[in-house]
């Protein structure tokens, strides 16, 4: 990619638990996604991008460090990310893409009401969620209680899944329940913040108020993430004819709804002639298992629903447009490519990712020979993924599903993709040196890792004292506060 006369604005959008699959760009029938899939045409496309794990907190840090999270240090999700997390993240010396951004001359610019780690860098990490007058009051008696029905309504065949749960001893069995509780508890809350209408509205606001600067804009839709919101008119009602189609339907409205707001950022950077000059970067953090291995509604497990992401990349400058790159690619590469084209030293050796520039020039064919992602939420698993096998393993013995109250298919899993890329029938059984080797190879790059954040945390770790780390519950303040002012508490 050549150097332009202008510094180009950076538009990163993150769609939250959009799995690739259910794009038209990537070969979902019916017009799912026109906005998006337009702009892919016009884009390179990387068919085989995935993602470093299938929970948000790990995957947006990877997204934003282009590290693994074995490297960065987080691990752990929401509420159970803990300050010995927080301190190896500051310990390892991690840089967030913000940083880098700033010193390219970058104003930085998030809409997410996530905040916590993510919003270091960032000259302005805000969700100024409002709803004013008759929309908030028919959000609040209409909207939401229905968001709630549904959901509740849609999770019905969960329940089939807590028939092994009888078997489980008294404090599984509560631990099991309290774990999906919060989860429940926590998506209400969401479905509060989530409209890709507002993200929208604010980040054409931002960008009206940022033309003089080059900008770099973080945007994070979470509308395709449970419960599925979505206005009614986008649902199909003869697609409803259970609870388990209700939140199918929801979820691919929720992508067109999504897809439609993206379609006024879109004409918004046209209007006012910035579409040229703006590198735009579309992908999502992890998929999600509408139902499938038993998974319902949710994004656990390593399988292709879950970890197989988007990622799309437009500038007309120097990023040719209806390129769709075959080699496989990861989050952790989008940092150093960032770095590369703005000519930034992000220490490339301490980052797990590389450069996509060469790929995307042509200059070489492949870029990675195997996918690394793991999870630890609500079971603990690792998997590595070539061309032709996924080989999923509990690398601590420790596989077991607090969701499901039960260990998915085994500890040890191997797929054949070519004969049954749904990974559907599990070969490790009978395919034991296939297993043996993947796994060595497998346990060599957990070690690899883990070392080298060993290594970066002897390089950066203060000699005298420690960091300082702000404490969570700061930020639980700081979402108290929001949704107080917001009128929600
Ligand atoms: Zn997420
Ligand atoms: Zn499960």
């Amino acid at each position: 990619m050549e150097k332009k006369r202008k510094t180009p604005n950076v538009i990163l959008i993150v769609i939250d638990a959009l799995r690739a699959r259910n794009l038209g760009c990537y070969g979902m029938q019916g017009e799912p996604s026109p906005n998006i899939d337009k702009v892919a045409s016009e884009s390179t496309l990387f068919e085989k991008a995935f993602s470093c794990w299938n929970t948000t907190d790990q995957s947006l840090t990877s997204i934003l460090t282009g590290k693994y999270p074995r490297s960065h240090g987080i691990m752990n999700h929401g509420d159970k990310v803990t300050e010995e997390e927080r301190r190896l993240f500051l310990e390892t010396g991690t840089k967030l893409l913000a940083q880098y951004m700033k010193q390219s001359g970058h104003k930085t610019l998030a809409v997410d009401w996530m905040s916590r780690w993510f919003k270091e860098g960032f000259d302005d990490y805000g969700y100024e969620l409002e709803r004013r007058g008759l929309d908030r009051l028919k959000y609040h008696l209409v909207t939401l209680p229905g968001l709630y029905r549904d959901y509740l309504l849609g999770h019905l065949p969960i329940l089939k899944l807590y028939k092994p749960m009888r078997k489980s001893s008294p404090k599984e069995l509560i631990k099991g329940m309290k774990d999906v509780l919060s989860t429940f508890a926590f998506t209400f809350n969401l479905a509060k913040l989530q409209d890709a209408r507002f993200v929208t509205q604010i980040a054409n606001d931002l960008i009206d108020h940022s033309q003089e600067n080059p900008f770099f804009l973080f945007l994070h839709y979470w509308d395709t993430h449970t419960p599925y919101y979505c206005p009614k008119s986008y649902l199909d009602k003869s697609s409803i004819y259970d609870s388990k189609s209700l939140l199918m339907e929801k979820y691919r409205g929720s992508v067109k709804y999504v897809d439609f707001q993206l379609g006024k950022l879109f004409n918004h950077l046209k209007e006012n002639q910035l579409w040229d000059d703006t590198l735009l970067i579309i992908t999502s953090d992890h998929g999600d298992s509408l139902t499938e291995h038993d998974i319902y509604f949710d994004h656990h497990g390593l399988y292709d629903e879950t970890t197989h992401v988007p990622l799309i990349m437009h500038y007309p400058e120097s990023i040719p447009a209806g390129k769709r790159i075959e080699s496989f690619v990861q989050h952790v590469d989008l940092v150093p490519t960032l770095c590369d084209l703005f000519d930034i030293n992000c220490n490339i050796d301490e980052l797990d990712g590389n450069t996509l520039l060469p790929i995307i020039r042509g200059d070489k064919t492949a870029h990675r020979d195997e996918i690394f992602v793991e999870e630890s939420y609500v079971q603990k698993k690792s998997a590595i993924r070539t061309e032709d096998y996924k080989y999923i393993y509990a690398v601590d013995n420790d596989g077991w599903c607090n969701y499901c109250q039960k260990v998915h298919v085994g500890r040890e899993e191997l797929y054949d993709l070519n004969e049954d890329p749904a990974e559907l029938t599990d070969i490790a059984p009978q395919q034991k040196e296939l297993a043996e080797n993947m796994r060595s190879e497998l346990l060599a790059k957990v070690k690899t890792l883990d070392m080298k954040r060993q290594q970066l945390r002897q390089k950066y770790k203060p000699q005298n004292g420690e960091l300082s780390i702000e404490p969570d519950s700061d930020d639980e303040e700081l979402i108290k506060e929001r949704f107080k002012k917001l009128g929600y508490m």
